[in-house]
Formats: C-alpha cells, structure tokens, sequence
C-alpha cells in the first residue's frame, strides 16, 4: 500500500493515483482525516466518530462543575465556553502536550477536559501507541509536505510508521515548465502582464452571472481534459449542467434545504408573542408541517392581522381543519399546530430545553410519517437529513445537561446539529470534469484551472492560542510545539500558489464583486500578493475582466440589445375586460380615479403580492390596531374619558399581541410606545368630543351598503365609526398627511363615499363628516353646528365632492371603453408628469394624485425606472 499525503487532500485531490492510468490498485491519496482513518483501519482501532458538538455539549457539566479561569464566563455562556476550552485543548494536544499542569490555568485546563470524549488528536496518539506493538501493514507514506511543518502528534505517528518499516518520504510536486506567458510570468516579481488571457481576475457582478460565463468558457474549450475546478458549489454546477457539461457533484449548503429550516423556524415559534414573520416562513415552505390548504388559509390570516392567534387566525385555523377529514388525521394535524404555534416564553428569557424537545417530538412524528408514506420510493431519502438534524439536536441537549438555554446558545446547538447531517449532491457528479474542494489539493499539472470563489472569504484569518508568556515557555521547555500563526500563514499560502504553479495554459479567478447577500466582495489574499509583483497599477487592468477576455472565444450568443424598461403613462387594455364591478368601495374609486392603470391591475387582473409578500408595515399596523381598540373601547356606554383612556390601555397591552406582533417584537420599543400613547390619548380625547357635543356611537366598523341613487347596490365599504344624532362618518386616520387640504379643496372623497352610503333617500341630506387624526387627536370637519371647540375648516361641501366624482368617474368609465388606461405617476412625452396637487378642476371633474406612495406596482407600471420608487 503506498499513501501520498497532504493535509488539504481532505477535500479531493488532483491529479491522484489516476494521474497516468486507468486503474490502480494498493495506492491512495489521503488527507488528515482520511491517512488517520486508513491507519485506524489497518491497526484496527476503527469506531464511530464523536462529532466535535457532541464532545462540546458533553464538557458543558464539568465546565459548570468545575472551578477554573473559564468560570465566570461559563455561568453567562457554558456551551460557548465549553467549545472555546475544547478547541485550546485539542490545539495544544496537537502540539505534544498531554495534559501535564505546567502552570495553573494550564492545569485546570487539563482537569476540567480529562474526561473529553477522544478528539482528533486522541485518536493519533492512539495510533502512535498502537504503532509501538503493532505494524500497520503501509509499505510507504509520501508526503508532499514538508514533515516539519506538520504538528507534533502528526510527526510522532510517521515516526511510529517508520519504526515499523513504512517508509516514510517528502517528495516535491513536479514543476511545469515556464513559458512566457502571464500565467508563468506571475510567479515572481516583477511581473509586467501582456494581457494573453492566460491568467484572469474575472470580477462579474455576482455568482449568477459568474457561473454562467464560466460554464460558457468551459463549453468553448476544444476538450475537458486536464480541465479542474477548484471550490466549485451548485450554482456552478446548475450552470455546467445547462451548457450540458459535467457536473462535479457539489452538495448543496445547508440553508439549501428547505427541510432543514422546519426546526429552527418551529423552535422560534415558542417565543411571545411568536413573530409573525416566521410563522409566514414557516407556512410558506414549499413542504412544511401545516398541510397546505390550512397553511394557505393561515397566511392570508397573517396578512390581515400579523400575529399569531389573531380572530382572522383563528377562524382560518377552524375552518382549515374543518376541510380535512374527520378523525384521527384531523385529531393529529390539530395537536400538531396546537404544539407548534403555543406560545409562552417572553423574550430573553431561557428556553427550557424541554420546549425544545417538545417541538422536536412534534416534528419526528410528522416527518416519520411522511417518510412511511414515502417507503420505497425516491422520494424517501429527502427526509433523513431533516431526520437526523432532529435525533442530533435532542443528542446535543441532552449532553449538555442544561435545562434551559439562551437563544444564542440554541441556536448554536440547531446549526451544530445542522452542519452534522450534511447535505447530499443536488447534481450527481460526472466523469469529465474535475473538481477539488481547495488550491492546496492541486498537486500535479493541469492545463486548465477555475478556482471558483476566488474570494477573501475563502481565506478566514488566522488566530493564535491567548497564551501567557509563562504558558508558552513552559510549553517550549517540555517539547510541546505551539501552532506558529505567522508560520503557519506563510505556509497556506505556499499552498495557494500551488494553482499558479500547475497550470499550464490557462488560470482562471472567479471573484465576484457582490457576494451572496448583495455585499461587497473582494479578490483572495493572493491577488494581492499578484498584484504587488506588478510595477504599475495600471498594468493590473489588463488582468480585470467582467468576462473571460482572451484565448478561448466562448460559445454564447452574443448579446441582444434590449430597451431597458421605461416609465409608461398611457396604456392600452382590452375595453370589454374594462367593465364595471359589481361593487367599488371608497378605496377602490379613490384607486379609479387617482391611477386607472393601478385600478384595473388590482381589480381586473386581480393582482396581489401573493402569500410572500410583505406583512403590513408598522405604521399601517398601528393605525390597523388603533382602529380595534377605538371600536371596543368606545362601544362602552356612558364611560367618561379618563375610563375610556384605561380600558384602550388595557386592550393594547392584552389583545395587542395577538393582533400586530410586530409593534410587541424585541427592537420595537419605540413603534410601541408610541402607538400605545397615541391610541389610549386618542380614546379619550374622542370621547370627550363626543360627550361635549351630545354624541354617542352608531355603529363601528359598520359594513355599510349604498341604498339610494345611481349607485344604490353599487358601493359598499366599512365606516371607522358612525356617530349622532344626527348621522355624521367619523373616518380615523393616523396621521395628518393632506387632511386638511382635502376637506378644504373637496377632495375627500372617502368621506363623501361614506356620506353617500349613509344617505336615507334620494332627496334627504347628506351626513355630516370628519376625520379625526389621531397623532394629534384633532378632529377636522366641514360642518357646521355638530361639533362644539373644534376648528371647522372652510371648504367645499359632500355634495360637490360627490358631484365632481361623478363627472370624474364619467369620464374614465369613457376612456375605458376606448380602452386607455393612465399611470399618471409618470411623465408624458413632453417629460411632464401631472396632476401636481388634488382638487376639482375647472370642468367640474374631481382630480385625485395616484397612491404612488403605498403602491408596489411601480416595477409594471415602469415607475421605479424613471428613479423613482414608490
Ligand atoms: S406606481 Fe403610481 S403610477 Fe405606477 S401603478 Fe402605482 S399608482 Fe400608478
């Protein structure tokens, strides 16, 4: 058997045994972990792996039992303390040191960690004793590192091989013949590119596009042979399947399966009130544990009311289960929500590790089904990972021996239990192409080398062991070598060179300038080190590129100019879709006359954001929520203001939960504080108008229905509050954004709707109307003689907004029978954009400004490209 080793070989290994045959046999090439394994093979100490977490979780009694210098820090964080103890331990085992207490801190360290399941460098010390009874049967080890680079307890198994007859050498990677070109031009200073192509820094926008000018360029080459890809991930693999070359089998991140997300997502629905934007991610998972018909029911739910348990939850819920069959599947799915969506723990508060197990219990029973149901199909595999991540989870709690955890800590422990369970390859890989996972696993020639994600990222820094002076020269005296990071640096980076040295026509950069959540991104360490053998920085440039630049011509279509898309005004639609509706409401004609385009999107196409849309913002939420409360709080009769004001207090803090979650979310003290002020003050100073002037409530949140005139059936809507006698529409608003203007040009046409649907007859008056705002709790009106002590604005009466409505709907309902439709957010072709202010205009049409603001149609309606958003 003979072994070529090399620590990076963990992660694949070019060109391997195969490098100049089709088979072979009695050689392999070996990292770490795979040359530790194959001698525990060989002398027969092989046996499960205990995962670094587990071995973590299971020090977390003796951290907390023992006393040391982690001690204070272990009652605030005893997992994280217990992870950073294990890792100094195994760092300084890797150096020689076997637990002897040559100082203080380093004789707790070795106390506290003396019962430590056996970690990496346990097992080499096993197999360097093994080795001192036992041959391994390994005829050769070569290494293509330098063994005095290597750790202690790495040099003391090849020494053990040694004595036992393996014969241990260093051997050289071999050299590929330098021509003039960049690529070879670049390995030593100074460097004066020309530009050949055959070194690139591709630097596209992100890595989309980089896989896909990548796949292109490789699709372009005459053949594949002796082409490798170094840290290639599924975005490159989708794009190399499309332009029909081989996949390299890449596994998909963690994050990438859905499934996985079930549980931290579960585990966050326990905190209270649970926040409403992951009970949407939850629901909205492509497979999750609320069946879909109930989950569709409940995101529309959430979308009316955000929170969990609202009356609009509530009903969906009924009603979801209510669709499914009667008995014991609908029994189960019932448990199953009520489990999942019970909330009790207040924020930063522990989390009982039983309320974990709880929830993890849930989803093991539903998961185990879906397997069963699954038996013998292909589709059974894609449950054991989120099956896995489930036992290790609970394997995790249980070892830690903690009742309860902070959320950082659990939330540690899911992703430790995540990143155990692995992911399989989305794309098997295929011959054709090869692919190792890091540069220094390049050991040997290849004509052809992409190093995908050629990024700072990929070049975490390095961290020394915070050792005292005194710890280190203890250490030094007793032989036990301490990891050099200025060493080892220097020798991760002889490593990233490998590429540069092993290719012979073309290498390849990949760094994209935006990396995956739009932040910006940077080029390795070693472009710089590149970059400093150029004399100038303008000769850099012609290294740059978005797109591979010369020496392969890349099969693309070249590209198809396309306008890029432009605000439109004036559009045209089928008129015989242009029909009136059954009913409008008050909001719908305010969207018909302000943006006909808008009108016909929301109300013919029926358009909506869909259940990934965004929850209600915070603003909107407490003017949803101040409309609640003001309908219960002043349904109270003959309460004076001061009890109206306690009773909006009590309904905030109690039903505010579980109807806008948000505003009770941790970080949202203002929003809170604020609605939570606004709301009680504005319950009472209502009701102090209301007494002053002999008012009491009519009706609240009322469906109210026209029954009179041209548009009797024809509009209906909800008035906030009706009070009287005599009849008058209060409509309650936030803010006091353009109130007043509207009442004085006549362009309330809310409340003019209002007042219509209010009307007893043909010929009887119109009621009265007001807004009442209330962040400044003022009441604005036009009428005369209902209110007393509130400012009456002089403005147009209903009656005129009414009739300039009509002229205005008129003459839209006119255009749509042509067909026009107009976004009058953007400008005409003279580059004007109009109407600039709402009013009744000269022909007697009342003229409203389209909702811009709250409107998300801005890309359709090609707003947004103009450089405005709404
Ligand atoms: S952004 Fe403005 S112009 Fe465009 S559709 Fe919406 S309301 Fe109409």
């Amino acid at each position: 058997m003979r072994l070529v080793f090399e620590p990076d070989f963990d992660f694949g290994s070019w060109p391997g045994p195969l490098a100049a045959c089709d088979a072979v046999t009695g050689e392999e090439w070996v990292g770490q972990a795979g040359l530790l394994s194959r001698l525990e093979l060989a002398l027969g100490l092989g046996g499960p792996e205990t995962p670094g977490a587990e071995r973590a979780a299971a020090l977390v009694p003796q951290v907390l039992s023992v006393q040391g210098f982690w001690s204070e820090s272990a009652t605030r964080d005893p997992l994280g303390t217990a992870r950073r103890l294990l890792a100094w331990r195994d760092e300084l085992y890797m150096g020689g040191w076997t637990g002897a207490a040559f100082t203080s801190r380093l004789a707790q360290l070795a106390e506290v960690t003396a019962t430590v399941a056996p970690g990496f460098p346990d097992r080499l010390a096993s197999v360097t004793e093994t080795l001192t009874r036992r041959r391994a049967d390994i005829e050769q080890v070569e290494l293509l590192i330098p063994p005095e680079e290597l750790p202690h307890t790495w040099r003391a198994v090849l020494a053990g091989l040694e004595r036992r007859g393996t014969a241990v050498r260093e051997i050289r990677l071999p050299e590929i013949l330098a021509t003039q070109c960049d690529l070879h031009a670049a390995r030593a200073a100074p460097f004066h590119p020309g530009g050949d192509g055959s070194l690139q820094l591709l630097r596209p926008y992100g890595s989309l596009a980089a896989a896909e000018i990548v796949a292109a360029w490789l699709a372009a080459l005459p053949d594949l042979a002796g082409a490798l890809v170094i840290g290639p991930d599924t975005t490159l693999d989708a794009a190399l399947h499309r332009h029909g070359l081989p996949t390299t089998g890449a596994t998909a991140a963690v994050q990438e399966n859905l499934l996985l997300q079930v549980l931290p997502l579960a585990l966050a629905l326990a905190w209270h009130p649970p926040d409403p934007q992951r009970a949407l991610e939850l629901l909205t998972l492509p497979i999750g544990p609320v069946p879909q018909p109930i989950a569709g029911k409940l995101v529309r739910a959430l979308h009316e009311w955000p929170a969990v348990d609202s009356d609009a939850w509530r009903t969906a819920l009924v009603q979801g289960l209510a669709a499914l069959p009667e008995g014991d599947r609908r029994a189960g799915v019932e448990r199953r929500l009520e489990a999942l969506f019970s909330s009790s723990l207040k924020y930063g508060s522990p989390y009982p590790s039983a309320e974990a197990e709880r929830r993890i219990a849930v989803l093991e029973t539903w998961l185990r089904g879906r397997r069963w149901a699954n038996e013998g199909t292909s589709e059974e595999t894609k449950w054991e990972p989120p099956l896995a991540q489930l036992a290790s989870t609970r394997r995790l709690l249980g070892l830690s021996g903690l009742s309860e955890h902070t959320a950082p800590q659990l939330q540690w422990l899911v992703e430790a239990a995540t990143e155990a369970v692995g992911t399989p390859p989305v794309l098997p890989a295929e011959a054709g192409l090869a692919a190792v996972g890091v540069p220094g696993a390049v050991a040997g020639p290849a004509r052809t080398i992409v190093w995908w994600n050629f990024t700072l990222e990929a070049a975490p820094p390095m961290r020394g062991l915070p050792l005292s002076a005194e710890e280190r020269a203890a250490l030094a005296a007793a032989g036990v070598e301490l990891l050099d990071p200025g060493r080892e640096a220097l020798r991760r980076a002889r490593r990233w060179r490998r590429p540069l040295f092993q290719a012979s026509e073309h290498l390849l950069l990949i760094a994209p300038r935006r990396g995956r959540g739009g932040e910006e991104a940077f080029p390795h360490p070693l472009w710089d080190e590149l970059a400093a053998r150029i004399p100038t920085p303008a000769a850099r440039s012609v290294l740059e590129f978005d797109r591979p630049h010369k020496g392969v011509l890349c099969r693309t279509r070249p590209g198809v100019a396309r306008p890029t898309p432009k605000p439109v005004r004036d559009w045209i639609a089928p008129a015989r879709l242009l029909v009136a509706r059954d009913a409008e409401s008050p909001s719908s004609l305010r969207t018909l006359l302000g943006c006909s385009f808008k009108w016909s999107l929301d109300h013919v196409a029926r358009l909506s954001l869909g259940e990934t849309g965004a929850l209600p913002s915070a603003e909107l939420l407490a003017g949803r929520l101040a409309h609640e409360i003001l309908r219960r709080a002043l349904a109270k009769p003959a309460s004076s203001p001061a009890e109206v004001r306690a009773l909006a207090e009590t309904l905030f803090d109690e039903e505010g939960p579980r109807l806008a979650a948000p505003l009770f979310l941790p970080g949202a003290d203002d929003p809170h504080d604020e609605a939570r002020h606004v709301i009680s003050q504005a319950a009472s100073t209502l009701t102090g108008i209301l007494h002053q002037a002999g008012l009491r409530l009519v009706s609240s949140e009322k469906p109210l229905m026209c029954t009179t005139g041209r548009w009797k059936d024809r509009l209906g809507g909800i008035a906030d509050l009706v009070v009287g006698p005599p009849a008058t529409v209060l409509d309650l608003k936030w803010g006091p954004f353009q109130r007043r203007l509207s009442l004085e040009s006549g362009t309330a046409l809310q409340l003019a709707c209002y007042s219509i649907m209010l009307r007893e007859g043909p010929q009887a008056p119109l009621p009265a109307v007001a807004y009442f705002v209330l962040k400044t709790q003022q009441l604005l009106t036009t009428a005369a003689g209902i209110f007393l002590d509130v400012e009456r604005i002089e403005g147009r009466t209903v009656d005129q907004t009414w009739a300039a409505f009509e002229v205005a709907h008129d003459t839209v309902r006119q255009d749509f029978l042509a067909g026009d439709l107009v976004a009058p957010g953007n400008p005409d072709d003279e580059g004007n954009v109009y109407p600039e202010e709402e009013e009744i205009a000269e022909d007697g049409r009342l003229v409203l400004m389209p909702p811009c603001r709250f409107c998300e149609l801005s890309v359709l309606c090609g707003r947004v490209f103009g450089g405005q958003r709404s």
